[in-house]
């Protein structure tokens, strides 16, 4: 009885890891996901707005069409993250030596369709000299970096500017993502990083969002052994600090 009883426990623990496991994977390949579709559809609309040139009756309607099945797979993109909340998980993940500027560079890249649309600068700000490579899982980290970019972005205005730099540190590097957009209120701060956490204010302007980005980010920075923090005013702006250790 008492064996049978250990035996039953040992295969709950094995199935409550894999569930885990299972969670952290959905919810970060979903928002990666959502991301590249994003860049995808802003970069369609574009080709609607005709701002890179006159397209043909033809055109406008095959365009038209992706640009509405890409919306389709963006919500299905977000019930698949909400459906997932239901545990918190622990993923191993493979680190090697990367070379953070390339990453981040690399990562803009995505944007600038979006932040060209929404007449919003998105640039590189200071960079030390000889940043360091930083041994990292370069894919989570991609996701960190899309996460704090795509939310510049979404809660920026007209006319914004989007800055990220980078400083060699102790031990590390920290990376700055700074905006000028509608800010964080003072009584809001604390729970910013609590799953499904969404400010009264971002709702207002951007009613479509899971409130997992930041939690699923924090989660990939301490699992780093990093650490992230921000600063904001309320309709001036916020600045995302991220700590990454060297190793
Ligand atoms: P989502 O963007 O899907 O709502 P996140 O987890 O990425 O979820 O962010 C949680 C909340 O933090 C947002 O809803 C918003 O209220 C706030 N937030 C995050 N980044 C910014 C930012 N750059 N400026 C203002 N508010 C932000």
């Amino acid at each position: 009885m008492e064996e049978e009883l250990k035996q039953l426990k040992t295969e709950n623990e094995i199935l409550k890891r894999k569930n885990a496991a299972k969670f952290d994977l959905i919810s970060i390949s979903s928002h990666q996901l959502r991301t590249s579709l994003s860049a995808l559809k802003w970069t369609i609309k574009m080709f609607l707005d005709k701002d890179l040139g006159k397209i043909s009756k033809e055109q406008e309607i095959f365009l038209s069409k992706s640009y509405e099945n890409l919306e389709k797979m963006n919500n299905l993109v977000n019930d698949t993250l909400t459906l997932n909340n239901t545990e918190n998980a622990k993923e191993l993940f493979k680190k090697k030596q990367t070379n953070i500027v390339e990453l981040i560079k690399d990562t803009m890249f995505e944007f600038f369709g979006e932040a060209k649309k929404k007449n919003i600068s998105l640039k590189i700000g200071e960079v030390d000299k000889k940043i360091p490579e930083i041994k990292c899982n370069e894919k989570m980290i991609r996701v960190v970096l899309q996460n704090l970019i795509g939310n510049a972005l979404k809660y920026n205005n007209p006319k914004g500017e989007i800055t990220i730099s980078i400083k060699n540190i102790d031990n590390g590097i920290e990376i700055f993502v700074k905006d000028d957009g509608i800010g964080i209120g003072k009584e809001e701060r604390d729970n910013i990083f609590q799953r499904f956490y969404r400010t009264e204010s971002a709702k207002k302007k951007e009613p479509v969002g899971s409130g997992l980005g930041l939690y699923t980010v924090k989660k990939i920075i301490e699992d780093h052994k990093g650490m992230i923090s921000f600063k904001s005013e309320k309709n001036k702006g916020t600045t995302f600090f991220v700590i990454l250790p060297l190793t």
